[in-house]
């Protein structure tokens, strides 16, 4: 979290918002169930009345780090015992979680930032109370992969979320090249001083023609989406200022021809007369290819 516009820099006062939320919702905090309780990603407006009322309602929160909920839950006026689960001690915790689950605790877990188990801890937890037939309940909210999807300009869906991509080795390269021939929008997430490295590598794959876009500290002060072709992206990245970001690589393309030519015969074919959707299919189903990363493209190739 950090700098956002929104409620971080606004003069309400927020510290009652969870006792309100909690009447609006008495009932939120369901006794023996776990809550996977999404938190802001920046911008600490970015939370639901629900998601209050759980954490104000909840006989403890499961933090992955616990000063640094402090600055979410004392914005809101929270003071629920919170305790740490995190991957060095879930093991150990875990147990003690599910009995307390299973005695009729509402339990709520939270991540630093975004939903919990997405590139962060939980899973464990979560598969341990389901496994003990107990109820597993999301407060669903903000998420930096849907964020960036919707951010990217492509058409977000069907769509593949890979995480942080190993930083070597063939895992790295089993992974990148995964996310260079899935014929359809692929979600990364990856550090700044590696970004370049990243983009570089899936150049060597995918080629440096293909669009991918950058989002960068979203919902905060500095947001920024880049889009571009992988090549334009590298250079971006050299000089761009470090943040928190996700990227989003466009579908491959399986055809002989390259996509260039791909979105010439689409836009000859608009020029003629046919609407773009119609061109986009004829072309698609000629060549064998994705219908929507067609279509992004050539929207792309007219702007
Ligand atoms: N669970 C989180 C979620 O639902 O988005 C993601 C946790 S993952 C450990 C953290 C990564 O998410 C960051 O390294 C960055 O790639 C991405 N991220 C988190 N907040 C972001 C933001 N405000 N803008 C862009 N990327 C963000």
């Amino acid at each position: 979290m950090g700098d956002a516009p929104g409620l971080a820099e606004s003069e309400g006062n927020a510290s009652d918002l969870a006792d309100r939320a909690a009447t609006l919702w008495p009932s939120a905090a369901i006794p023996g169930a776990l809550h996977i309780v999404s938190t802001p990603i920046g911008n600490l407006g970015d939370i639901s009345l629900r998601a209050l009322a759980v954490l104000k309602e909840a006989a403890v929160i499961c933090c992955e780090d616990t000063r640094h909920a402090r600055t979410l839950l004392s914005r809101y006026g929270i003071g629920t015992p919170t305790i740490a689960v995190h991957e060095h001690n879930e093991a150990s915790v875990i147990p003690r979680l599910v009995a307390r689950l299973k005695a009729g605790d509402a339990l709520a877990l939270i991540s630093d930032a975004g939903t919990p188990l997405v590139s962060d801890p939980g899973a464990r937890l979560a598969e341990a109370a389901a496994t003990a037939g107990l109820r597993v309940v999301p407060i669903p909210g903000a998420s930096a992969v849907l964020a960036a999807l919707v951010a990217s300009g492509m058409v977000p869906h069907p769509f593949t979320m890979l995480g942080f991509p190993a930083r070597k080795g063939k895992e790295r390269e089993e992974q990148l090249a995964l996310a260079a021939r899935l014929p359809h929008a692929v979600v990364l997430y990856e550090s700044p001083n590696r970004l370049v490295d990243t983009l570089r590598d899936l150049a060597a794959i995918a080629g440096t023609t293909r669009p991918v876009a950058v989002a960068r500290e979203l919902t905060k002060k500095f947001e920024h989406t880049e889009r571009g072709t992988l090549a334009e992206l590298i250079e971006w990245a050299k000089t761009e200022p470090k943040g928190e970001m996700v990227f989003v690589l466009s579908g491959a393309i399986k055809s002989s021809k390259d996509v260039s030519t791909l979105v010439a015969d689409v836009l000859k074919l608009e020029d003629s007369g046919l609407r773009m959707k119609d061109a986009v299919a004829e072309i698609a189903e000629l060549n064998g290819v994705s219908k929507s990363v067609l279509y992004q493209l050539s929207l792309d190739a007219k702007k």
